[in-house]
């Protein structure tokens, strides 16, 4: 399986996007940045996404990709019930944009499907177990397994206490995010979202619960902070004796 981060940050710039990533050039994780890390051909390639929350640095290029596709493919879309309620009503509204859920008609471009929390689906030929997790609006993490068996679990946007979802994922790669430095650790509680030494909590009860720690790369970076967030997820790693990196766009991993 591999997996190629799209985007690895919180908002966009000339050098970063925000969060998408790519497994196999079939099935994407949030819609952050499948237009602006993807060309045309490799767009109306990717079968199906899987959405974890409806902020709109994780819906962003949903429009977009929808309107690419028009008379051309269709995109499978998977995310909660709360996910596809706001993305009609606010973004695919008729009014910012055209519902690419039922346009053009009878052969919408983006096809949408409900999951529902710890019940196993198929997308694109892969197996995944949709799980909640803590964060400031309805979010879900998805454990990906593909046809060989291997797992990635990538949490989307979530807050410390994972525990809860690791009784239900055993990952041969963890992407989750780090949106805050230490010092900002308080906001990164108020907001639901993770610093380093929350990452370093929930690793070591990782560790804990599964008695191994898989490789974890981090997603949703601030760019402004990113050289100060190296620095502390640099010392979590020696701390854990873990290999812990931060992602970038294009990069690649193979699980
Ligand atoms: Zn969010
Ligand atoms: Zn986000």
């Amino acid at each position: 399986m591999e997996v190629r981060i799209l985007g690895a940050h919180q908002t966009e710039t000339g050098e970063a996007r925000p969060t998408s990533l790519l497994i196999d050039g079939l099935l994407a994780i949030d819609a952050g940045s499948l237009c602006s890390g993807l060309e045309l051909p490799d767009q109306v390639r990717l079968k199906a996404v899987l959405v974890t929350h409806h902020h709109y640095d994780h819906v962003k290029d949903l429009p977009m990709i929808g309107l690419n596709l028009a008379y051309r493919g269709c995109l499978e879309v998977y995310g909660t019930g709360v996910l596809f309620e706001t993305l009609s009503t606010h973004l695919l509204d008729g009014q910012l944009y055209p519902n690419l859920l039922e346009w053009p008609p009878g052969r919408p471009s983006l096809r949408s499907h409900r999951i529902e929390e710890y019940r196993p689906f198929d997308a694109a030929g892969y197996s995944v177990l949709a799980v909640p997790v803590p964060h400031s609006v309805p979010a879900v993490g998805f454990q990906v397994t593909s046809p060989g068996g291997r797992r990635l679990f990538f949490t989307g946007d979530t807050g410390g206490g994972l525990s809860p979802c690791w009784e239900h994922v055993a990952p041969d790669l963890l992407i989750t995010e780090m949106t805050f430095v230490g010092e900002m650790q308080d906001r990164a509680r108020q907001k639901g979202h993770l610093s380093p030494p929350q990452l370093a909590a929930e690793l070591a009860g990782f560790r804990q619960a599964k008695g191994y720690l898989p490789r974890v790369v981090l997603v949703h970076l601030d760019q402004a902070r990113e050289a100060e967030v190296a620095a502390e997820v640099a010392g979590i790693a020696r701390e854990l004796e873990a290999s812990i990196t931060l992602g970038r766009e294009g990069m690649t991993v193979n699980v």
